[in-house]
């Protein structure tokens, strides 16, 4: 079955690999991915860590929004992301 694809400029195709997860174990919360997404797909959140400290962490809120355009894993230097393409 084929893949979602989208057009380049010069009219090329590209798969489209649609973010599917953000592991927020591995998030140090530097906000690259949030700077990088041009869909507002994720947002700053923290919670309490079991020492009682606050801890700040990345998470999905809108996926549905996403492009496909790998930026966020591109620029996260903790390896976070996972990515899918769809079947059209
Ligand atoms: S793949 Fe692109 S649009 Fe989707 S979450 Fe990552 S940066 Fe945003
Ligand atoms: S780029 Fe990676 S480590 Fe940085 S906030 Fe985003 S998910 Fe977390």
């Amino acid at each position: 079955m084929a893949n979602l694809m989208a057009k380049t400029k010069g009219g090329g195709d590209w798969v489209q690999n649609f973010v599917m997860s953000l592991d927020k174990d591995k998030c140090i919360a530097c906000g690259r991915c949030y700077k990088a997404c041009p869909s507002s797909v994720m947002t700053l959140d923290e919670e309490e860590d079991e020492d009682g400290d606050d801890r700040k962490f990345m998470k999905l809120v809108n996926d549905l929004n996403c492009l496909g355009c790998m930026a966020c894993s591109k620029v996260c230097p903790k390896g976070c992301f996972e990515h899918k393409p769809m079947a059209a």
